[in-house]
């Protein structure tokens, strides 16, 4: 597919898990397509899919599986 940033042919869509918010808001939305591309090192998800994730975001209640979660804190454990 042809990447938004440098127009190159070669971006690839991945899904992976990200998370939004934090604390109670914390949500982790997984298989969120992220566009990366080789040519210019971006990585950037769609309008469409940022508009997709304010949707579920404002829908957590009703749409979201509580799960237990670890989560870990980048950076706090490396001396
Ligand atoms: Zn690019």
């Amino acid at each position: 597919m042809t990447c938004d940033v440098c127009g190159k042919k070669h971006a690839r869509t991945r899904k992976v898990a990200r998370t939004y918010g934090k604390g109670k808001q914390l949500i982790v939305i997984e298989n969120v397509p992220v566009v990366t591309c080789p040519d210019c090192g971006e990585s950037y998800v769609s309008a469409d899919t940022l508009h997709a994730i304010k949707r579920i975001r404002m829908q957590r209640k009703r749409i979201a599986h509580h799960r237990s979660v670890a989560v870990a804190q980048f950076g706090k454990a490396v001396a």
